[in-house]
This record gives structure tokens, C-alpha cells and sequence, in this order.
């Protein structure tokens, strides 16, 4: 099978790979789509020892079975199902787990396996192209509000950065029926595009000069984090769903003087997964407008240079 290797520096290239053999209580996966994602750019630029690519979607290949052909998604930690977190329901904090596209193949490839447990049906009514965004771009940033909801109520809110996961925020704050959101994006046409979804714009220094009882950082960089402390308000929550190698905080007056909640959130347990395809389905005509673009395997590399340059929004990869 053709599989996608990361070579480092933007390069990527597409390999003939071994079939994907499934080990006790695994599957093969047919890829029929891979979401790229912002978090695939870490492996991008240094090359990664296995294939990478975590929001997939595909069919169960298991001829003769009644499995053989059923849609699903990959859920991405291979949890336990036996330790403290995974007993409490919290799969994506399983600290045995390894993550389908980061340590385990993912799906930047025609095939892999995948643990039965990380199978995710997806029902009929949701299409093919719309399928991976219930974990990433809804998944990640729902449970990440969710989380924000047990210490502050619905309320304004500002997204920092409007990439993939800053504007999912955006749609699914509005779903979830948030007051006046805010956004802060330097790239003209992801500010525009939020913009088309009724969110104010605010420049950084703007934003800081207010105070948002929930502030979601989603731009993975120093300076969005730095902004989101600032401009989270007394008793607000700023939660943390960007991802980077490194983090820095100075430590301001402002920041020392002030009482509020620091959110890191991760993924999204598996529990949540209905209550996201019903978010789905109520605001499909929202959602779908993340999706402007695929490419198959051969066009990932282009694919992956257009989206770094932010003109993209959420592409898919559909092996040919
Ligand atoms: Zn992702
Ligand atoms: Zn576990």
C-alpha cells in the first residue's frame, strides 16, 4: 500500500509501505479521508519515525464479517479501559495509551490498524467529508468549553487564533449558545472568514484591553498564550487547546493579581462523542464550511504548503 512519509522541513514522501497487519483485537482500517491538522506540523518540520495523520475516517476492511464496510472514525489514544482515568470515563487522559498517528501509523496512508476499541461508528446521515470533524474541530474544542463550563457560566468569549481549532471553537461556542464571541487572527482570510460568522474582529492589543469571562487559546503560539492570560477576566477561564514544543510565561502584575482558571485540555473522552454528532447535525450548514479542500496522497506535500500559509481551512487527504 502507498503510505505517507514525513521527511522534516515540509517535505513528505509517499512510499510503498507493508499492509498494515491488525494484532489481536484490531482492525484494518481503509483510509477514505485524513484531516490535516495544525499539531501535524511539529512532525512536518522534523520527519516522524511513522506515519502521521490522527483524524480518520474509513471503512472497516474485514471481508466475510459484518464489520466488513461499517464507517468509522479513529479515536486516537488506544486507552486501557482498565486504569484510574479510563475507569472514571476520561480515555483521552489514559496514561498507558499510545496515539494512533503520533506513536502507533496513522492515517497519511491507504490503510492501518486500529484497536476495536478506538472505533468510532459514525452514523449514516453524516457524510463521508464531514466525518472528521467530530474529533478534532468539534471533538478537541467542545471538551475543552465543556471543561471552562463548570467554572463560568456562558458568556462572551474571545478564540486567539482562528486556525482549524480557533474557528471549531467558534462554531461550537455558538452552537452551544455562548454570548458575543471575539476573535484574534493576523491572517487576513481566516479573520475574514470568522468574521462571516457574525465574530467580532479585535486586534491583540484590543483584546488585552478587555476582560472575557472565557478566553479559548487555540494559535499554539507564545504570544496567543500570553494574550489569553491577559485578557481572560477575574474569575474567567482561559483554556489552552494549541499545541507547540515549548511554553513561556512572563509573569506580569496583571497576571499575578488576579484570580482565574488555567485550562489545559486534551482531546475529548470517548462519552462525548454522541452529544458532538448531535452538535454536528444541528448546525451542519455551520460546520461544513471548514472543509475547502482535498487532495490525494500524491498532492499531500502541496496540500500541507497551502494550509501552513493559511489558505486553508480544514483540507482532507483522500488517498486515490
Ligand atoms: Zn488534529
Ligand atoms: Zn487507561
Amino acid at each position: 500500500m502507498k503510505a505517507a512519509r514525513f521527511l522534516g522541513e515540509g517535505r513528505i514522501a509517499i512510499e510503498d509501505a507493508a499492509e498494515p497487519v491488525a494484532g489481536p483485537d484490531e482492525v484494518i482500517v481503509d483510509v477514505a479521508a485524513c484531516a490535516l491538522c495544525g499539531s501535524d506540523f511539529r512532525p512536518l518540520r522534523q520527519g516522524w519515525p511513522v506515519t502521521p495523520g490522527h483524524e480518520i475516517f474509513g471503512r472497516v476492511r474485514a471481508p466475510g464479517t459484518a464489520a466488513h464496510g461499517q464507517r468509522v472514525l479513529v479515536y486516537i489514544p488506544t486507552f486501557c479501559g482498565q486504569c484510574a482515568q479510563c475507569q472514571a470515563g476520561r480515555t483521552n487522559l489514559c496514561p498507558r495509551a499510545e496515539l494512533l498517528g503520533w506513536q502507533r501509523p496513522g492515517g497519511y496512508a491507504q490503510a492501518l490498524a486500529v484497536p476495536r476499541q478506538c472505533l468510532l461508528a459514525v452514523p449514516d446521515d453524516i457524510p463521508d467529508h464531514l466525518a472528521p470533524l467530530l474529533l478534532d474541530a468539534i471533538g478537541t474544542t467542545a471538551h475543552g468549553i465543556r471543561l471552562a463550563s463548570r467554572v463560568v457560566e456562558p458568556g462572551a468569549a474571545l478564540v486567539v487564533g482562528a486556525g482549524p481549532i480557533g474557528l471549531g471553537s467558534l462554531m461550537v461556542l455558538q452552537a452551544l449558545g455562548w454570548g458575543k464571541l471575539a476573535v484574534c487572527e493576523p491572517n487576513p482570510a481566516r479573520a475574514n472568514f470568522a468574521a462571516s460568522l457574525g465574530v467580532e474582529l479585535l486586534s491583540a492589543e484590543a483584546a488585552a484591553a478587555r476582560a472575557f469571562p472565557l478566553v479559548i487559546e487555540a494559535s499554539g503560539k507564545d504570544a496567543g498564550r500570553a494574550l489569553a492570560l491577559a485578557a481572560v477576566a477575574p474569575m474567567g477561564a482561559a483554556v489552552q487547546l494549541g499545541e507547540s514544543d515549548q511554553w513561556q510565561i512572563t509573569e506580569t502584575k496583571a497576571l499575578r493579581r488576579k484570580d482565574f482558571f488555567l485550562i489545559r485540555s486534551f482531546y475529548f473522552p470517548l462519552g462525548e462523542y454522541q452529544a458532538n454528532i448531535e452538535l454536528l447535525r444541528a448546525h451542519r450548514a455551520t460546520f461544513e464550511k471548514l472543509v475547502d479542500d482535498t487532495a490525494d496522497l500524491a498532492g499531500l506535500e502541496a496540500l500541507f504548503a497551502a494550509f501552513a500559509r493559511g489558505e486553508r481551512l480544514k483540507p482532507l487527504m483522500c488517498p486515490a
